[in-house]
């Protein structure tokens, strides 16, 4: 602790002062981003199994993004572009440190426009705005297994994923249809991917989930606390379990608007204003910002597209998805 201290907050936090001396670039080792690419590599080849990798201690606790960070750092180049969301947010203390560390030490410039991005970390949501072929999401993951939800046993579930015996899931699943006459999963909806492997998506919610299938954009799902990454690569089949009679659907926000851009079709979420009033809010704060700026703007603006499926309320609906996002604008 004998150096100077800094003399003003912005010189604490400008990248371009001095960097973080004695670091290789990107914060990791070289052969720890090999294995981590290595495993990437891995699971993209093999969509939705989980490939375990030597996980790192990153400078944060386990817990608040490891997996996502070495991912990231992993996959990043000084041309790449970054952001970070945690819950839909770019400006959440735990976003915005994931993000200065990238700065510092990758050298790479950030954004919060999901557009210009082309690596996102994100924690519990994929943003409203169609991703592209160019973009990567890097998903942090805190429980790896959706087998877990029904044995405890990593063990067994090992074997379960080896035979494709997804039937206790299955029982799990009816038995929640006959207590509550629907499937009572909220966030980490389990999904089969490419019709072989049960996987766990993250607490994304439901409204996310119909992203995952035959996407442009390639998802990797990073655990750092229980050391394994799996991915769904580009136009990846992904479905979410579900019954001939009790059809998947997404979360349903009756007539409510954001109250801020007025979007129908966003994932919305209840905040309490100063004057204790309920208010709904896009829970995806720089999708928001666009359309307070402009009301018109869709979720696919800058393709050149227009009948891009991406969840629900942006058209079309390969798989019969049922979305009760509102009106396509
Ligand atoms: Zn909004």
């Amino acid at each position: 602790m004998t150096d100077a201290e800094p003399e003003s907050l912005e010189e604490l936090h400008d990248p371009s002062s001095e960097g973080l001396e004695g670091y290789n670039y990107a914060y990791l080792d070289e052969h720890t981003k090999r294995e981590v690419r290595r495993a990437t590599l891995k699971a993209i080849s093999i969509p939705g199994h989980q490939v375990p990798y030597a996980s790192r201690a990153m400078p944060l606790a386990r817990g608040w993004g490891t997996g996502g960070i070495q991912a990231s750092l992993s996959l990043l180049g000084p041309d790449d572009v970054f952001k970070v969301i945690d819950q839909g947010s770019d400006a959440s203390v735990n976003a915005a440190n994931i993000r200065r560390l990238a700065e510092t030490t990758a050298d790479i410039e950030t954004t919060t426009d999901t557009t210009a991005a082309s690596v996102i970390q994100t924690r519990h949501r994929i943003p409203e705005e169609v991703l592209t072929d160019d973009q990567i999401l890097v998903l942090q993951v805190p429980v790896t297994d959706a087998l877990r939800r029904v044995d405890g046993s990593d063990d067994r579930n090992r074997t379960r994923h080896a035979h494709a015996d997804y039937s206790k899931m299955w029982v799990a699943l009816y038995e929640s249809v006959v207590q509550w006459g629907e499937v009572d999963i909220g966030a980490r909806y389990p999904v089969m991917v490419e019709g072989r492997y049960l996987m766990d998506p993250s607490p994304i919610p439901r409204w996310d989930v119909p992203k995952l299938h035959d996407a442009d954009n390639l998802f990797v799902f990073a655990a750092g606390r229980e050391a394994r990454i799996y991915a769904i690569p580009p136009h990846t089949d992904v479905e979410p379990l579900a019954f001939e009679d009790r059809s998947f659907r997404v979360e349903h926000f009756d007539e409510e608007a954001c109250d801020a851009c007025g979007s129908t079709d966003t994932f919305l979420t209840e905040v309490e204003g100063e004057d204790g009033e309920r208010r709904f809010a896009c829970n995806d704060t720089s999708f928001c910002e666009k359309r307070q700026r402009n009301s018109d703007c869709a979720k696919d603006d800058h393709l050149e597209r227009s009948d891009i499926a991406w969840g629900p309320g942006t058209g079309i609906d390969p798989n019969g998805f049922v979305g009760d996002g509102g009106e396509d604008i």
